[in-house]
């Protein structure tokens, strides 16, 4: 009970060590609601497409980001399919 060891918590901060990555960005603003409950996730699409698909807690808003451009959501659906 009385050990004098601190072991403090390995944080590798941003390092990209996964292909999916959680955050939650504090400076982000719902753009439907303005609510800050903002999650953003880095993914992958079928096609290989690099987006970043954040959803808002507080309205349910969605939206595909990709190079910081915001991709429609016909063009995500599309991107997810796999092609014949
Ligand atoms: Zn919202």
């Amino acid at each position: 009970m009385s050990s004098a060891r601190s072991e403090v918590p390995t944080q590798r901060g941003l390092e990209a060590t996964s292909l999916t990555q959680v955050r939650t960005d504090s400076m982000a603003l719902c753009p439907a609601c303005g609510g800050r409950r903002l999650t953003s996730i880095a993914m992958t699409l079928t096609d290989g497409s690099p987006v970043d698909f954040t959803s808002c807690h507080t309205c349910e808003y969605k939206t595909w980001l990709q190079n910081g451009k915001a991709l429609d959501i016909d063009v995500v659906l599309a991107k997810a399919q796999k092609h014949k």
